[in-house]
């Protein structure tokens, strides 16, 4: 079954088309769900895909993504790039995180079901028609509502040599100073996410966190900006940036169970800490407040690997099981 519906892809210049998800509802039997999927091709050459909004209360890259889609004319580039700038469309719609329909998240439902619920009917159109006919792709996150995040570039390590050379150099491409390269196997929601989705159809694939909190700004959106300009310039389908970027990239590990530090109670969480931040093993990362023993000093958070704090919570109130903060240790430079 195919969803993708306004595109072909042979032909050459810019179309706007959808994903046209069914689902019939109470106040539409035979409705569909629309996702957006804007087509640009000049030619033969490198085949790309741009997405956002797989979460869809990460609105920055979605803007990225928007205003690539208004501003990029056929014959500034060579090749075909597909460009989806919400993929989970009725979460973004919601400004939540997951779809309001299914309560499921998108970047934990690949490779998705053809006859599943709107989110895995979703997750199985990017894989089988879109990713299936790109080279390359970049999907862009945020912190979301609940976490601020560095700008980090994140890559898959495959197990060979060649093909993580090739990832590396893509990831690099963003200009963001820091990386991840996360293991295909054991991390966590890897395999049904958009960067399982990537390997499985033998893409070269990057994703990238930029800043959360619930915000949206023009110099955080910048920057999704310019990171896709270096993807679009390495993967062949545009000219270089007249000043490429030259930041030297940090790899962090976050594989250690420690790098992910969460909370044992619940309350309001005051962070001791920013992003960005090197924090020592045993360095208070916060401190939690009781909400009704008003009276109790605050339980003091703390790091448990030292490195670099990568994401941080931003939304105060924490239950049991939140996770505070992420912090990486750096692998190599
Ligand atoms: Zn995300």
């Amino acid at each position: 079954m195919t969803v993708l519906v306004g595109i072909d892809f042979a032909l050459d210049g810019k179309q706007s088309g959808h994903l046209a998800i069914p689902h019939s509802s109470h106040l539409s039997a035979y409705g569909k769900i629309v996702v957006p999927v804007v087509y640009i091709r000049n030619g033969d050459g490198p085949r790309a895909l741009v997405s956002a909004g797989v979460h869809g209360d990460e609105f920055e890259g979605q803007i990225a993504a928007r205003k690539l889609c208004i501003d990029l004319s056929p014959d500034q580039m060579r090749g075909s790039l597909l460009v989806v700038p919400m993929a989970n469309a009725p979460a973004a719609l919601s400004s939540s995180r997951i779809s309001p329909i299914d309560q499921l998240n998108l970047n934990r439902s690949f490779p998705g079901n053809p006859l599943g619920s709107p989110t895995a009917v979703i997750a199985n159109a990017i894989e089988n028609e879109l990713l299936a006919n790109c080279d390359y792709a970049f999907d862009i996150h945020s912190g979301g509502s609940s976490l601020f995040y560095t700008d980090i570039g994140i890559t898959t390590a495959t197990g060979s040599v060649t093909e993580d050379e090739k990832r590396l150099n893509l990831l690099k491409s963003l200009g963001l100073d820091a990386g991840m390269l996360l293991p295909a196997v054991g991390s966590m929601g890897f395999e049904s996410s958009a960067d399982g989705a990537m390997l499985r159809k033998n893409v070269i694939g990057v994703s990238a966190e930029f800043g959360g909190g619930g915000h949206l700004s023009s110099n955080v959106t910048r920057r999704c900006e310019e990171s896709i300009r270096g993807f679009l310039a390495h993967t062949g389908l545009m000219p270089e940036p007249a000043e490429a970027p030259g930041k030297p990239c940090r790899f962090y590990d976050v594989s250690d169970p420690g790098a992910q530090v969460y909370s044992d109670c619940s309350g309001i969480f005051m962070a001791d800490v920013a992003i960005g931040e090197l924090c020592g093993q045993g360095d208070p990362i916060g401190r939690i407040f009781d909400f009704y023993d008003v009276m109790a000093p605050p339980k003091v958070i703390r790091n448990k690997i030292p490195g670099r704090v990568l994401a941080i919570r931003s939304l105060p109130r924490v239950e049991v099981g939140d996770c505070l903060a992420q912090v990486g240790k750096l692998v190599r430079v």
